[in-house]
């Protein structure tokens, strides 16, 4: 229980298992951040690559995760990354659970989170996933806040690691002097740092963000369910 010890949290997401997560994880250990990578197992099996304004953006390989996202968490993405509201119920469950199955067996823990992909969601999908034994999933509306979230299943980031205000939002985090718990949860895609040239702001953010006595960095899991 981090509230016990500190008022405000910091937790990061990242999505789709990419090569530029090697480069990421690397600066997040270099500020001692903590954050929760969001697999496709099957796109990882299957080595699946895209091109993205002109960059090729490749799915690391799934005997490769282990090792790089230590002292991180894993959670689902679906098995394929599709678009879950065009799927039926049993196409939507087996996608969630050969995810599950096989983060499994590559990193010998269940997952216990999930995010969208493409931030896709409605109401049924919310139940089916509930009944996956699943225990949090994210969306990719902003709350633009900090408070924590009251529905873990349409669990809103504070706001894209690359948000244009998300300077305003941490400055206002790290000054505030609240009583009450605060989390600052923010999320993006690694392959965001080579085709926006950003890798630089990003270090600035983990930078700014780091080693704050008064601050609990954790995995999604660590800060959302203790
Ligand atoms: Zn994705």
């Amino acid at each position: 229980m981090w509230q016990q010890a500190f008022k405000k949290a910091i937790t990061f997401s990242f999505d789709d298992g990419i090569e530029q997560d090697i480069r990421l994880v690397e600066l997040l250990n270099k500020y001692h951040l903590k954050a929760t990578f969001n697999i496709n197992t099957g796109l990882a099996k299957s080595q699946y690559a895209f091109t993205l304004q002109d960059h090729l953006i490749k799915r690391l390989p799934l005997e490769t995760l282990k090792e790089l996202y230590q002292g991180h968490e894993v959670a689902v993405h679906t098995y394929s990354h599709p678009f879950l509201a065009d799927l039926s119920d049993e196409e939507v469950l087996s996608e969630i659970q050969k995810d599950i199955f096989l983060l499994e067996k590559t990193f010998n823990v269940k997952p216990l989170g999930m995010a969208y992909p493409y931030g896709s969601y409605d109401d049924r999908i919310v139940d089916i996933i509930k009944k996956s034994g699943l225990t949090y999933a994210r969306i990719i509306e902003p709350s633009n806040d900090t408070k924590p979230s009251s529905d873990l299943f349409r669990l809103k980031p504070t706001c894209h690691l690359l948000d244009e205000h998300v300077h305003q939002i941490i400055d206002h985090f790290l000054q505030s002097n609240s009583d009450e718990p605060q989390i600052l949860y923010l999320w993006g895609h690694s392959y965001e740092g080579d085709i926006e040239h950003k890798w630089e702001v990003i270090e600035d953010i983990f930078k700014k963000l780091s080693n704050h006595k008064n601050i609990f960095y954790g995995t999604n899991q660590e800060v959302l369910l203790s």
